[in-house]
């Protein structure tokens, strides 16, 4: 082989390994050393190189945990969950396995807020709004009642400020969070009388959580916090009159139809209510930039498919509920509506003057509702009278 061509192989070997060795044949190359002293000291060079080449190319492998608030694999929810991790796993070649655990399986499902902060395992998934206790704010990125459909949420987290405020009130925690999934409007709750005026909400205990709570307090009645497992129990033996879940996919699957007749609608208190996925942000940071952008595209994939998911499959379950269950549908009387939103109002209004970084959401929020409310008086709402063919 010609010294010229050898030296330009070694020139393009070497670089794909490391610039050191680059360097080294690029010198070489120009001086006047008798061509079999540099030929054998190359050769030894590249064997250097190839003896680490292994452990420099290998890319590392991340084996991340992520508990979650909803029971094992469960429907939609817990589903959502599991297809983020599957989804990394296969976007990262592999070098991203998460591992997902349902609530109680690692962690409780309320205790996934703390376990992620203290970096006990570095993701979470579960909604915004079982962290009011932490800080109020956070129930502005999952429900508010009267707030925002899936997507206007989805338009003021990613386009409009929302994600920038969110990252703020979840810094102090050492969190990161990101959109995962949303159910869309959810419906009004199983009741087992009719609700025709604001009045028939007096001393009525619900399970209903939230913010939702909140409002249902202020009408007189009283707002019971139930573990999702227990919700249908309470329900049939009266320890509650009434209850809302999410909608009539998971909400046929609870069997809440055999305790309760009447089904309402709308979800006035969580009309498009968001997902979350939560990172350490410690964890976050060591991540190379590409697996980064991998968990976010993950979270993104995960929120569409869960918001699609409901879409498609709700009204099958509600046809199965009202045609083979009999139940009763109903929609809250105008006056009702109107009663609840004006108390939703007072309800916001009283958490943002508790706590100044709910005030700050809160005012974004409000501006942002009314911008996207005045772009929908001219495309959502005129065209839902004509919107089937
Ligand atoms: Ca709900």
């Amino acid at each position: 082989m010609k010294r010229r061509e050898f030296i330009k192989k070694v020139g393009v070997g070497a670089a794909a390994v490391g610039a050191g060795a680059a360097a080294t044949a690029g010198l070489t190359g120009c001086g006047k050393q008798d061509d079999s002293a540099e030929v054998a000291k190359l050769k030894k060079e590249i064997a250097a190189l190839k003896g680490k080449a292994p452990a420099v190319m290998k890319e590392k492998t991340y084996k991340w945990k992520m508990v979650t608030t909803w029971p094992p694999h469960f429907p939609m929810l817990g589903e959502g969950a599991d297809n983020l991790a599957k989804w990394a796993n296969e976007m990262s070649n592999g070098r991203l396995e998460i591992t997902v655990y349902g609530g109680g399986e690692l962690i409780p499902p309320l205790g996934v807020f703390d376990a992620v902060s203290q970096g006990t395992v570095e993701m979470g998934h579960g909604a915004a709004y079982y962290w009011a206790g932490k800080a109020p704010a956070t129930q502005f990125f999952a429900a508010v009642p009267f707030g925002f459909n899936a997507q206007s949420m989805n338009a003021w987290i990613y386009s409009g400020g929302g994600m920038e405020l969110w990252e703020e009130v979840y810094a102090p925690f050492g969190l990161k969070p990101l959109l995962a999934g949303n159910t869309g409007v959810q419906m009004g709750g199983w009741f087992n009388k009719e609700i025709k005026t604001i009045n028939d909400l007096k001393g009525l205990k619900m399970r209903i959580p939230g913010l939702g709570g909140k409002v249902l307090a202020k009408a007189g009645g009283n707002a019971i916090l139930v573990a999702g497992g227990e919700i249908y129990t309470n329900l049939d033996r009266g320890v509650i009159d009434a209850t809302e879940w999410v909608g009539p996919f998971h909400d046929l699957k609870m069997g809440f139809y055999k305790a309760a007749k009447y089904y309402y609608y709308p979800g006035w208190h969580e009309p498009g209510t968001a997902l979350e996925a939560m990172v350490n942000k410690k964890a976050w940071d060591t991540l190379p930039a590409d697996l980064q952008a991998i968990i976010e595209a993950a979270a993104y994939r995960s929120n569409m498919w869960m918001l699609s998911e409901f879409e498609a499959k709700n009204n099958d379950a509600l046809q199965t509920l009202v045609n083979e269950h009999k139940v009763q549908l109903r929609q809250f009387p105008e006056p009702v509506l109107k009663a609840l939103k004006k108390m939703a109002k007072e309800v916001l209004d009283e958490v943002a003057a508790s706590d100044p970084m709910s005030k700050k959401v809160y005012e974004s929020f409000l501006k942002f509702q009314s911008n996207v409310s005045s772009w929908n008086a001219i495309t959502e709402e005129p065209y839902q009278t004509f919107k089937k063919l």
